[in-house]
């Protein structure tokens, strides 16, 4: 028999990781809606293709993963302006005959932190480590809570550089440098590089850790990662990326079903 049921999925290579196929379904019953959310495994070279394959099966929308997230913005008929301000796609709508990308990495950082942790945006210096496809995302949800100014480091200083002078005109005093050339102290810390996933912690000076500041890494597991480990051991308060994720899902859900879930339920079943 044909499931009734309004269909998603999440479009990767690999998928079979992917913590979203968990997470959704908890959403789903929460709110009382009827559909189903699956992983799409898609060829390296057949995205595009893929997300055709899903519109003409019915699919309502996707979320996209590694390492699609960029190439996603070509596949889309229209793009919501902070995909565009990202450069890049993890939310696919299906409706009207148009495929409507967005992207929710960034609010559900934002999410996490201002709502989660507690800790209000405005008006605090935030420094951002890393300056690709997860930096950049976060860095239009960021401007918009009013921060007092914006320091974007990365390993390579001219992505950096890059990546202020375009989101220099939101009117944030935002800058771009190296890891070992930021001065002074910061209240939020996000680091948005893959390093963690090497055991790599970037080499900032440890004064970069205000007092009581938040530091957060995009990265999660099972252990603490290792930029969290040196954070804390600087006083700062460490947090990881899981809130971010569930987060983002949440967001994703409300832009598909117009109903927002508590991604408490979610959150604690993930990390008992
Ligand atoms: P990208 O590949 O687009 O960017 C990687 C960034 O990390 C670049 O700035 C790169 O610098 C830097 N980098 C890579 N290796 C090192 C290193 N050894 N030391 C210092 N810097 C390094 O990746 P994404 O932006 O997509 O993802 C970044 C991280 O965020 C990943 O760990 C990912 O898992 C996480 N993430 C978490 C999400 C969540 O929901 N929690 C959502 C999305 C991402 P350079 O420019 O010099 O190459």
């Amino acid at each position: 028999m044909t499931s009734l049921s309004d269909k998603y999925c999440v479009i990767g290579n690999p998928i079979a990781h992917s913590k979203s196929p968990e997470i959704h379904p908890v959403y789903a019953r929460q709110t009382g809606q009827d559909l189903v959310y699956e992983r799409c495994l898609a060829p390296l070279d057949g995205f595009a293709a893929t997300v055709q394959r899903l519109v003409a099966e019915g699919y309502k929308g996707a979320n996209v993963t590694l390492p699609f997230k960029i190439e996603a913005v070509q596949a889309c008929t229209r793009l919501e302006e902070r995909a565009r301000a990202a450069g890049a796609v993890n939310t696919l709508v299906f409706a009207n005959g148009e495929i409507v990308g967005d992207n929710t990495d960034g609010p559900g950082l934002v999410a996490d932190i201002t709502r989660n942790a507690g800790v209000a945006i405005a008006g605090k210096r935030i420094l951002l480590l890393g300056a690709g496809g997860a930096a950049r995302g976060a860095l239009l949800p960021f401007i918009q809570q009013g921060p007092r100014e914006i320091v974007i480091a990365n390993r390579t200083v001219a992505t950096a550089g890059k990546l202020a002078e375009d989101f220099g005109r939101y009117g944030i005093p935002i800058r771009g440098t190296g890891f070992a050339d930021v001065a002074g102290s910061f209240d939020i810390i996000v680091n948005g590089t893959s390093g963690s996933l090497a055991g790599e912690v970037p080499p900032v000076p440890p004064t970069v850790f205000g007092p009581g500041a938040l530091a957060l890494d995009m990265m999660y597991g099972s252990q603490p990662t290792v930029f969290m480990a040196f954070a804390a051991g600087h006083g700062a308060v460490a947090r990881d990326g899981l809130g971010m994720l569930v987060e983002q899902a949440a967001e994703a859900f409300a832009i598909w079903r117009g109903v927002r879930p508590d991604t408490t339920e979610v959150f604690k079943k993930m990390r008992p």
